[in-house]
């Protein structure tokens, strides 16, 4: 297994084990839930915004390892963002994860969402792994229900 992939595993136990702002969130001006039907993956991602600022994100729901880990992971990266930071790690993070597994993929500007570049070993988890940042940008547009269908 490469390193990335070693890295992915390690870090889809920590956040799956200790997610972080997981439960509702009091106050939040922007809210969408999100489905993944080919996994059964369900959440909702709220958001409170002051200005063009998220102040504070929060998570709920159940679904796979992959989908609850992306879904703590992203929280902890755009809380603080503008909105425009914030469409544009999403766009990033969608590109990474949808490249072909065998080409090479640029993540120096992704932090930690970088290792997130190893789920395309595993196409049939991509879905799972992005399903928080559909539901994120459905928030952030006043989309109440998000299918990754
Ligand atoms: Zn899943």
């Amino acid at each position: 297994m490469s390193d990335l992939g070693e890295l992915y595993q390690t870090l889809i136990l920590d956040h799956n084990k200790k997610p972080r702002n997981f439960g509702a969130l009091d106050g939040a001006t922007h809210r969408a839930e999100g489905h993944n039907p080919l996994c059964g993956d369900r959440l909702t991602v709220y958001l409170k915004l002051d200005g063009d600022r998220v102040v504070d994100v929060r998570f709920a729901g159940s679904g796979c390892a992959i989908s609850k880990a992306s879904a703590s992971l992203m929280t902890t990266v755009v809380k603080g963002k503008t909105r425009a930071e914030v469409e544009h790690l999403y766009r990033r993070f969608h590109d990474t994860v949808t490249t072909d597994a065998t080409a090479a993929v640029d993540t120096a500007d992704l932090g930690k969402l970088a290792v997130f570049a190893g789920v395309r070993e595993y196409p049939s988890r991509v879905k799972c792994a992005s399903l928080s940042w559909h539901t994120l940008k459905g928030a952030l547009e006043d989309t109440a229900l998000v299918s990754t269908e």
